[in-house]
C-alpha cells in the first residue's frame, strides 16, 4: 500500500538543515521522511515525540471534519488524532490523507 505524503516544515535529520520535507505517517503515527540521499522513505529517529506530535496536529488542521469543517486535536497515547463535535468519531492523520 502506498503511504500518501504530505509537506512540513521541520528538522527531521541532525544533519540538514530546517526547511520543508515531504513526510508520510502510518497508523500508529510513526512519522518517516523522504531522504534524498537515499531515495526513499526513513523513519524519523531524530525527532523528538513532542515535535512529531506537532508535525501531525499541523497537518491533522489541513484535514477537518467534511461535514461541519472543524477540527479539534486531541492527544493519544499514539499521538494527535482530530476530532470534531458534529459526529462522534475521531480520525488519525492517516485516515485523513485518504
Ligand atoms: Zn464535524
Amino acid at each position: 500500500m502506498e503511504m500518501k505524503q504530505f509537506l512540513a516544515v521541520a528538522k527531521p535529520f541532525s544533519t540538514e538543515k530546517r526547511g520543508t520535507y515531504s513526510f508520510t505517517v502510518d497508523s500508529d503515527n510513526t512519522l518517516s521522511v523522504y531522504d534524498d540521499v537515499a531515495g526513499h522513505f526513513t523513519t524519523c529517529h531524530s525527532v523528538s515525540k513532542l515535535v512529531r506530535n506537532r508535525i501531525i496536529s499541523q497537518e491533522l488542521l489541513r484535514h477537518p471534519c467534511p461535514e461541519c469543517g472543524k477540527v479539534r486535536i486531541i492527544d493519544t497515547k499514539n499521538g494527535p488524532r482530530g476530532t470534531c463535535d458534529c459526529a462522534d468519531r475521531s480520525w488519525t492523520l492517516v485516515d485523513a490523507l485518504k
